[in-house]
């Protein structure tokens, strides 16, 4: 058979616990992964346009990204060793003083940072409401797989005082709801999704909420949003109106009972799990939440960064290392969260949270979003237990190929959809004068 792309001789490991193939390949065919298995084998049956040798990498699932903010980009470094409240304050300011250029840039800058990390597909948190399009444009043009959602805020944060720019009355989210998903939904051949969002769960009246809901299921897609961040009582409250489902993703899901845990379970409710952002500005899922349980319960937990202003990395090997490390150590338990759960987490959970059956994993007829990992390095061997090592000891750096849906958008670290270069003199341009244009109190006022 006929390949356009072949990649051979590295370490195949094709998802979280099938037996690595030590010399494999992967054939892919107009996107779709046609052949997999031992490269000789492989060899034997297809004829390929073009060969990317592997030797001495692994080639593994791209990884999935449930939860991140493409508008912070721009924000790294701006909020850092504040607590929580400040920094909502501080971001949510700073995100309303962005202009369109600055979205699209900073959506830029955060797409290639995805891609030079392994990241093949993600989920927007909830989008500049203002210049969702530029958003939009930006993922098209990265070349990776995306799902929109914006902002849905009818009702002011009651946490604090700042006047939050995102805030508009219900009948204009429910439009510019509508909108974005018969804009962007299934546009770029496929790789962009538009899903219905919430910032908070209380920025919505009971009635916008379940109109919300009513939308994405109008229409067939998600919807993602914060829960249970800073609050108990959130999955029961949803519960009670009604609109738990499987096509749901909640972000951070740290304040959850066993009563929670049981109708996340019953609903097939989607958990995203933030580390790295949560020990960044003390959030409390170590010690307040429950995500090995979970895990043990069998709801689908997934894994994302957040954003790079809390977050601090779009590198989901070093979020996926906190997550199967920093839970053995809160509990005293060594096997706590397995390094094969969080493999899982970072690849099939995602891609299943994304409502993207057919990605997450390597094999025939699932779409090529491929990466490949440069093991001949001394922090990655011996190489006896692969998986492992890419949990434990990679990091996105050591990512040496980015293949989504059967198209190289990266190769020997070179990104081949953006010029590296522009993008990123551009991002700090555009920071430092939006770093000017906003008010000294930004930065020095509590909440
Ligand atoms: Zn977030």
């Amino acid at each position: 058979m006929d390949a356009d792309l072949l990649l051979s001789g590295g370490i195949l490991l094709p998802d979280a616990t099938s037996a690595p193939i030590r010399d494999g390949a992967v054939a892919i065919r107009d996107g779709v992964i046609v052949d997999i298995g031992a490269a000789e084998t492989v060899a034997a049956r297809v004829q390929a346009r073009r060969v990317l040798d592997c030797t001495g990498q692994a080639m593994m699932p791209g990884l999935v990204d449930t939860h991140i903010h493409t508008c912070q980009q721009m924000a790294r470094g701006l909020a850092d060793d504040i607590n929580v409240l400040d920094w909502l304050t501080r971001i949510v300011a700073v995100e309303g003083a962005m202009d369109e250029e600055d979205v699209s840039i900073s959506a830029k800058a955060a797409c290639l940072e995805m891609i030079k990390s392994g990241t093949t597909g993600f989920i927007e948190a909830c989008g500049n409401p203002f210049y969702i399009d530029a958003m939009g444009e930006a993922i098209a043009e990265s070349g990776l797989r995306g799902i929109m959602t914006r902002s849905t805020m009818e009702l002011a944060e009651p946490d604090w005082s700042a006047p939050d720019p995102f805030v508009m009355d219900a009948e204009s989210n429910l439009r510019a709801t509508r909108e974005l998903i018969e804009k962007w939904h299934g546009s770029a051949d496929g790789r962009i999704s538009a899903w219905c969002g919430w910032r908070q769960q209380w920025n919505l009246s009971d009635e916008l909420l379940v109109a919300v809901v009513g939308i994405a299921r109008e229409y067939g897609v998600g919807l993602h949003g914060h829960l249970a961040t800073r609050r108990y009582g959130q999955i029961e409250l949803l519960d009670q109106l009604g609109v738990l489902g499987p096509d749901m993703v909640f972000a951070h899901s740290i304040r959850y009972t066993a009563r929670d845990r049981q109708l996340i379970k019953l609903n097939g409710v989607n958990i995203d799990h933030n580390p790295g952002a949560s020990m960044h500005g003390a959030y409390g899922s170590a010690p307040m939440g429950c995500f090995p349980e979970m895990v043990e319960d069998g709801i689908n937990v997934c894994l994302g960064c957040d954003g790079a202003a809390n977050g601090n990395t779009l590198d989901m090997f070093q979020v996926m290392r906190l997550a199967a490390t920093v839970h053995k150590e809160m509990r005293l338990d060594a096997v706590a969260i397995s390094p094969q759960d969080a493999f899982k987490m970072a690849t099939s959970n995602g891609a299943k949270a994304a409502m993207w059956p057919d990605s997450g994993t390597l094999k025939v007829g699932n779409k090529a979003d491929v990466i490949a990992v440069n093991l001949m390095q001394p922090h990655l061997m011996p190489a006896y237990n692969v998986l492992n090592n890419l949990v434990y000891c990679a990091s996105g750096q050591d990512v040496v190929t980015t293949i989504v849906a059967g198209r190289v958008l990266m190769e020997n670290r070179e990104v081949t959809t953006f010029d590296e270069a522009r993008v990123l003199s551009d991002l700090q341009a555009r920071g430092e004068a939006l770093v000017q244009r906003l008010p000294e109190a930004t930065f020095t006022a509590r909440s």
